[in-house]
C-alpha cells in the first residue's frame, strides 16, 4: 500500500462515516479523539474546529476512567449505557453510548458510537404502547380505552366518568405546570384507589374513566364516594393540595350493556354530579 492508497482510504472512510446518523468517534491509546464524523458535531452543535477540545464532548463521549481500565484491559469488547449530555440538556437529555476496543496497526483504539434516544426509531412494541398510553398521566388513552371497554362488554361493567372541579382555576391561579401536576396527582390516585380495575384512563384535559367489574354491586357507589372524599387533601404532601372532582357512574345490572349506553348514562351522571353543587359522585343503573 502505497501513500496515496492511504489518502484514498482515509477519504472513503470519512464519506462513510459522514453517512451514519450515529455519531461516530474513534480514540487514539492517548485518549485523545482523533476522527469524527459530522453526526456527532451535529449532536453538541459543535464545529469541527472545537469539536475534539470540547470539555461537554470529551466528558460525554470518553469512556470514564474505571470503563478505559475495563476495556484496555482487554477484559470487555463492548460498554453500552447512556451519558447525560450536558450542552444539549434541553433538546436531547441523554444520548445512548457504545464504546468498542479496537485494533488500529497494532494499537488499542477506542470507538464510541453515540445516538439521541429521541432521534431513535422507536420498536414495534414502544410504539404499540405510545399509541395506547396518554403521555401526561402515563394512563391509557381514549383510544385504549374505547377498545378495552368493548372488548370487555360480555362481563356486567360499572363506567365512571370523573372530571375535575373548576380544573381551569387550578391553571389560572397556579400555572398551567400546577394543572399538569394536578392531573399526575389524581392519575397516581386512581390507580391506588382501583387497583382491580378493568381499566382506568385519562379521556382527555381533566377527564377521567374508569372501568370496574360489578362483582360487588353496593360497594361501586361507596368507593367512588370515597375517592371524591380522599382527594380533598393530599396527605403526603401540601403540593399541589387537594382537588375537587365530579364522577358519574353508570351500572350495569346485567352483562352485555353496550358502551354507548354506559359512556352516556356516566356522562349525563357526571353533568347531574356538577349541577347539584360538584364535589359528589352519582350512580345510576343502567
Ligand atoms: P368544571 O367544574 O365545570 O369541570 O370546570 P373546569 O374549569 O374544570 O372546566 P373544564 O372541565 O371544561 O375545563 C378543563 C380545562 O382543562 C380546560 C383546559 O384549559 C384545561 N386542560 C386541558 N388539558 C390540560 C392539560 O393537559 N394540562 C393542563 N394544565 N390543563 C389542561
Ligand atoms: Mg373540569
Amino acid at each position: 500500500m502505497d501513500s496515496s492508497d492511504n489518502g484514498i482510504r482515509l477519504q472513503l472512510f470519512q464519506s462513510l462515516m459522514d453517512r451514519s446518523a450515529e455519531g461516530i468517534l474513534f480514540v487514539d491509546p492517548e485518549n485523545r479523539i482523533r476522527y469524527w464524523n459530522r453526526a456527532a458535531e451535529v449532536l453538541f452543535e459543535l464545529g469541527a474546529e472545537e469539536f475534539s477540545s470540547n470539555d461537554a464532548v470529551r466528558c460525554c463521549a470518553l469512556p470514564t476512567p474505571d470503563e478505559l481500565g475495563f476495556l484496555r484491559s482487554g477484559g470487555a469488547k463492548k460498554i453500552l449505557g447512556s451519558v447525560k449530555n450536558e450542552r444539549r440538556a434541553s433538546a436531547a437529555g441523554y444520548l445512548d453510548r457504545v464504546i468498542e476496543s479496537i485494533e488500529i496497526d497494532g494499537q488499542p483504539w477506542l470507538m464510541v458510537r453515540l445516538k439521541s434516544p429521541l432521534l431513535r426509531i422507536p420498536t414495534e412494541s414502544e410504539l404499540y404502547q405510545q399509541a395506547r398510553t396518554d403521555h401526561l398521566s402515563s394512563l391509557m388513552n381514549r383510544r385504549a380505552f374505547q377498545i378495552i371497554l368493548e372488548e370487555n362488554l360480555h362481563r356486567q361493567l360499572a363506567l365512571a366518568i370523573i372530571d375535575v372541579d373548576f380544573f381551569k382555576h387550578i391553571n389560572d391561579r397556579h400555572g398551567h405546570e400546577a394543572g399538569d401536576r394536578a392531573i399526575q396527582w389524581l392519575a397516581d390516585r386512581l390507580r391506588e384507589s382501583f387497583p382491580d380495575a378493568v381499566c382506568i384512563a385519562r379521556l382527555g384535559g381533566d377527564e377521567f374513566g374508569v372501568v370496574l367489574d360489578v362483582s360487588d354491586r353496593d360497594r361501586i357507589e361507596s368507593r367512588f364516594k370515597e375517592l371524591c372524599e380522599s382527594v380533598r387533601t393530599d396527605p403526603t404532601s401540601s403540593k399541589p393540595a387537594g382537588i375537587s372532582i365530579s364522577i358519574g357512574v353508570a351500572i350495569a345490572s346485567s352483562p352485555g350493556v353496550s358502551a354507548r349506553e354506559l359512556l352516556s348514562k356516566s356522562d349525563r351522571a357526571m353533568y347531574q354530579s356538577k349541577n347539584e353543587g360538584r364535589n359528589r359522585s352519582t350512580s345510576v343503573d343502567v
